[in-house]
C-alpha cells in the first residue's frame, strides 16, 4: 500500500500524513533488507510503486538515522552512476542471550548482519538453580554489551532464549524440563550490570530463535524457501513451524514441543513428566548414552565412531533416526509443510539419520507418496538461538524504521 487508506478518512490530516510517512518508511526498509541491500533509489521506487522523489526523500532520513548506508561503488547503465542501498553496518545491534544444558551463550548483530561481539561458556546447568546461572550469563552479557557499545553501536534490544515454554508477555520461563527450571521471573534474575544498560529484553523459546536463524540469510532477508518445520537437537528436542520466515507459534507461543510428543507410550521416563518421549530417543544426552560414549563427548567423537563404522554408534543414531522419522510424521501429518531443517547437535548427523527417517515417512507421512518431502541440515552455527534472538531484536527497526528516525 502506497497511498492514504479509506480508513485514514476520520484522522487528522497531520496525523494521516505522519502515518503514510511511517508506512513508507518501513516499505523501503523492507525492500531494501529483503533483497539483503544493492538495490538503487530508482529500483526501490520501481519495486515499490513509490515515487522516486518520495523514494530519495525518506532514503536521506533512513541514511541519516544509520539504518541504510550507500555505496558508490557500482556503475548501473553506461555513463550513469547508480548508488546501491545496503544496511548500515556497525550503527544498530539486536543482542540475543541463551541458556541450554551444557553451554551459555550470547551474540550481537548489526543490521547488515555482521557478529559485533560474542560470547559461548561451557557448562553443565541440568537441574539447575536460575539464581546462579542467569546472574553469571547477564554479567557475560554487560560485558559482551559494554564492549559493543564502547564501538559506537546503538544497541536496539534483546532476546533470552530458553530451552522450555515461557510466558512471553511476563518474561517468565513457566517450564524448562532439563534446566529443572519451574516458573522463574527470568529477566530480574540477569541482575544489576545487565539492568544497567536499560535494554528491553523479551524471553523467548530457544528452537523459535534457532529457527528463525535457520530461515534467515541477513537481517530482513529470508532464505530461499523459508517454510519448513525446524527440529532442533540439544540435550533436549525443541521445534518450530516456520511459515515464510515467521514462527507459527499457537495461541501462546508453545506450538512445537516436538521433544515430548510420544514415540513408545511406556517408554523411558523424561523429565518432562511423561513417558518415551521422542528426545528420550534422539537428544544428544540420548544419542551418546546409547552409544556408550560419556556424556559431555564432543560432537566430533560421534563422526568420528560413524566414520570408523563403529556399530554401536550406527544402532544409536539409527535408532535417534527411528524416532526422529515416527515424531516428524506425525507433525507433518497435521501441518502438511513439505520441508524439515535440522538443526544444532541433529545437523551434521543428517546423511546418518536420513535413511532411517526416509523409512518412516514411507510407512507414516501420507504426504510423502505423492511429494518429495526436503529434508536438510541447518547451516552450523556455534549459538544459533543466540543469533536467532539478535535477528528478532533487529525486526523491530526493519519493520518499523519510523520509531528510530527523527520526526521530519
Ligand atoms: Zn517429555
Amino acid at each position: 500500500m502506497t497511498t492514504p487508506s479509506r480508513s485514514g478518512g476520520a484522522q487528522p490530516a497531520a496525523r494521516r500524513q505522519s502515518s503514510l510517512r511511517d508506512h513508507n518508511l518501513s516499505v523501503i526498509t523492507r525492500t531494501v533488507f529483503g533483497e539483503g541491500g544493492g538495490l538503487s533509489r530508482a529500483d526501490v521506487a520501481a519495486r515499490t510503486g513509490l515515487t522516486r522523489a518520495t523514494v530519495s526523500r525518506l532514503t536521506q532520513e533512513l541514511i541519516d538515522a544509520r539504518i541504510l548506508a550507500e555505496r558508490h561503488t557500482q556503475v548501473g547503465r553506461p555513463g550513469r552512476p547508480a548508488t546501491p542501498l545496503f544496511p548500515a553496518e556497525r550503527t544498530m545491534a539486536g543482542v540475543g542471550i541463551e541458556v541450554n544444558i551444557d553451554y551459555m551463550a550470547g551474540r550481537v548483530l548489526d543490521l547488515a548482519g555482521h557478529t559485533l561481539a560474542q560470547f559461548k561458556e561451557p557448562g553443565d546447568f541440568a537441574a539447575s538453580d536460575p539464581a546462579v546461572v542467569l546472574p553469571t550469563l547477564g554479567e557475560l552479557a554487560a560485558v559482551m554489551l559494554a564492549e559493543v557499545r564502547a564501538s559506537g553501536a546503538r544497541v536496539v534490544g534483546a532476546h533470552l532464549a530458553i530451552p522450555g515454554l515461557v510466558d512471553a508477555t511476563t518474561g517468565t520461563v513457566l517450564l524448562a524440563p532439563n534446566l529443572g527450571w519451574d516458573r522463574v521471573d527470568a529477566v530480574p534474575l540477569l541482575g544489576s550490570r545487565f539492568e544497567a544498560h536499560g535494554l528491553p529484553i523479551r524471553v523467548s523459546n530457544d528452537a523459535k530463535l534457532q529457527a528463525l536463524a535457520a530461515a534467515t540469510s541477513s537481517p530482513g532477508h529470508l532464505v530461499p524457501d523459508p517454510t519448513f518445520l525446524y527440529v532442533s537437537g540439544d540435550v533436549g528436542i525443541g521445534s518450530a513451524i516456520i511459515v515464510d520466515g515467521a514462527i507459527e507459534g499457537g495461541q501462546h507461543g508453545w506450538a512445537g514441543e516436538l521433544g515430548h510428543v510420544s514415540i513408545e507410550p511406556s517408554g523411558p521416563a523424561c523429565h518432562c513428566g511423561s513417558f518415551g518421549c521422542l528426545e528420550r530417543y534422539a537428544g544428544k544426552h540420548a544419542v551418546l548414552d546409547a552409544a556408550l560414549l560419556p556424556l559431555d563427548s564432543p560432537p566430533e567423537e560421534l563422526l568420528r565412531r560413524l566414520a570408523a563404522g563403529d556399530e554401536r554408534t550406527h544402532r544409536a543414531v539409527a535408532r535417534a533416526g527411528w524416532a526422529l522419522g515416527i515424531g516428524i510424521s506425525d507433525a507433518l501429518n497435521l501441518i502438511d509443510i513439505p520441508k524439515v531443517v535440522l538443526g544444532t547437535g541433529l545437523a551434521p548427523l543428517v546423511p546418518w539419520l536420513l535413511p532411517a527417517i526416509r523409512r518412516e515417512f514411507d510407512t507414516r507421512l501420507l504426504a510423502a507418496r505423492f511429494i518429495e518431502i526436503t529434508l536438510e541440515g541447518a547451516p552450523t552455527d556455534p549459538s544459533p538461538a543466540s543469533a536467532g534472538g539478535a535477528l528478532l531484536a533487529l525486526e523491530k527497526v526493519i519493520s518499523h524504521p519510523a520509531d528510530w528516525v527523527p520526526a521530519s
